[in-house]
């Protein structure tokens, strides 16, 4: 039994060691991270960064961060294989690029659905200011306030620009839709059966 060897040194040597033909020691700083199983992992940061830099990276980090440092220079040495001009950044661009078309296209929809929101509302109100539905809001107006009246707000600023903003009136056209009495049934009469139209369509 040799007394200063692991098992997974001495029966076979990581992936750094096999490729770089040379005898596993105990404390390489490869076998860890570079399994023999995954020989292609190794294969591809010693291409891109080279060995010794692969080592001095992997020696710089905290020995809790050195796994994910390892896949981390693997991803982005695979990365390089496939686009050597542009590499990460280059997915990260195209990522970003993604994020961004994704984002037009989410406040798009928003809009749209704001738009739908927008009609449906509008059509509400029109069926309630034409139908039953005046009424009940006739009913349901609120009476005048019993609180005290505020102080009379002071009078808009008279400046050299002779502007005189006017003052809040009471909305227009409501009377008109709010006495409408629609339901007396007479102007039905007129309407022939043949031309009523669904209301919805
Ligand atoms: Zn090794």
């Amino acid at each position: 039994m040799e007394p200063s060897c692991t098992k997974l040194n001495t029966s076979i040597p990581c992936a750094a060691c096999k490729l770089l033909r040379r005898k596993c020691a105990e404390e390489c700083p490869f076998s860890p991270y570079f399994s023999p199983h995954e020989p292609q992992k190794f294969a591809a940061v010693h291409k891109v960064f080279g060995a010794s830099n692969v080592s001095k990276l992997l020696m710089e980090v905290p020995e809790s961060q050195r796994a994910d440092a390892a896949n981390s220079l693997v991803y982005e040495a695979n990365v390089r294989l496939r686009d050597p001009i542009y590499g990460c950044m280059g997915t990260i661009s195209t990522l970003n690029q993604q994020v961004q078309s994704l984002q037009a296209e989410l406040n798009a929809t928003r809009a749209e659905i704001l738009r739908y929101k927008y009609r449906e509302a509008t059509n509400s109100l029109i069926i309630a200011s034409t139908g039953i539905g005046a009424t009940v809001a006739v009913a349901e107006l609120p009476q005048a306030p019993s609180t005290p009246t505020y102080p009379p707000r002071p009078p808009p600023p008279q400046d050299s620009f002779g502007v005189v903003i006017p003052s809040c009136s009471s909305p227009p056209s409501t009377h008109e839709s709010v006495y409408a009495t629609p339901s007396s049934g007479a102007n039905f009469s007129v309407i022939p059966n043949n031309n009523i139209v669904p209301y919805f369509d």
